[in-house]
């Protein structure tokens, strides 16, 4: 769903976003970088755990109705964005252990997802969203290679399209075998903000910015379609557009209020509003607040290149 956003809110709101965030931008870094310094930045320990599946494809249904459907090669997540509305589904809450501090691992995934995916395209299109509730690409992959498994499946015998969607410069190693889709794969690679000690604050294990922004670069030289995903919109500065430009041809912006699949109670509930106002950035904090990032962005891509909330992650 797409938010409409009167035009005289609108640009009461980019006012305001503006006086709150330029003018006090090394005041806004000495505060993000206090918070980061408190948050720490080791992680806390993981529990791993090895589980074999029952099934690995399931029906894309809600935001990714578009979908026939998803596939998470992980369950849980290590990165643990404060803003994970993951946090809050079944999956986290009768874990009884904090979202970020274990992860599954499916075991002998190939070999289900094999017999899956020829049973799915015998009853006809397959188009797969890879991951849904988790980032297919977690540090544990550089061992694991689950994910890398499922491509080789999927390389081998490919479904009509496959979004990947991780903000882990580790997709970068399967570079080889996203080629064999030709342009029914898209990469969408989370760059929620460009400003790193922004990422800290919010996303304090989740890998740095300028790493995601070289894999985008890594993945445009190899001629695999990609896409900048600024989601969650967080607080970036007013030459992220065009530091996004060079590497991408494609942008997809999408906030809580509407990609959070609750209309923003999700996010409500788990008070990320309070680490805006750590920072003095409230404003950011807003239905509306996307539409000044959006402005940006329409001066350096063309406006069908920039896509919004749902429609940034249909096939
Ligand atoms: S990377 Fe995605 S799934 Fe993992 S914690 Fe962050 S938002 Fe949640």
């Amino acid at each position: 769903m797409i938010v409409d956003v009167s035009i005289c809110f609108k640009k009461r709101r980019r006012g305001s976003l503006t006086d709150n965030h330029d003018p006090n931008a090394e005041a806004v870094a000495e505060k993000a970088k206090a918070s980061a310094a408190r948050t720490g930045s080791v992680p806390n320990p993981v529990q791993y755990l090895y589980k074999t599946p029952k099934t690995l494809l399931n029906k894309g249904t809600g935001f990714l109705a578009g979908y026939s459907h998803s596939l998470n090669p992980y369950t849980g997540c290590t990165f643990g964005c404060s803003y994970c509305y993951v946090r809050q589904m079944p999956v986290s809450t009768f874990r009884g252990a904090e979202w970020g501090t274990w992860v599954d691992i499916k075991k002998e995934s190939a070999a289900i997802l094999r017999k899956e995916l020829q049973r799915a395209k015998s009853k006809g299109s397959v188009t797969i969203f890879m991951s849904s509730s988790t980032d297919p690409y977690q540090p544990i992959e550089h061992k694991e290679q689950i994910t890398r498994s499922l491509l080789e499946v999927m390389a081998d015998d490919p479904p009509d399209f496959l979004l990947v969607q991780t903000r882990s410069p580790l997709v970068k190693r399967d570079i080889d075998l996203l080629s064999r889709f030709g342009n029914n794969v898209r990469v969408s690679m989370t760059v929620e903000t460009d400003l790193e000690h922004i990422r800290k604050h919010f996303s304090p294990y989740a890998p740095p910015i300028p790493a995601r922004l070289k894999t985008l670069q890594a993945l445009a030289s190899a001629g695999i379609p990609a896409q900048a995903t600024i989601a969650p919109m967080l607080p970036s500065s007013e030459t992220f557009a065009e530091t996004l430009r060079p590497l991408v041809d494609r942008v997809c912006v999408d906030d809580y209020f509407m990609g959070d699949g609750s209309g923003g109670r999700r996010t409500k509930n788990l008070d990320i509003r309070s680490l805006y106002a750590q920072l003095g950035l409230e404003a950011w904090y807003h239905p509306s607040a996307y539409r000044m990032v959006y402005e940006r962005l329409k001066k350096v891509f063309p406006e069908d290149r920039i896509y919004i909330s749902q429609q940034g992650f249909e096939p």
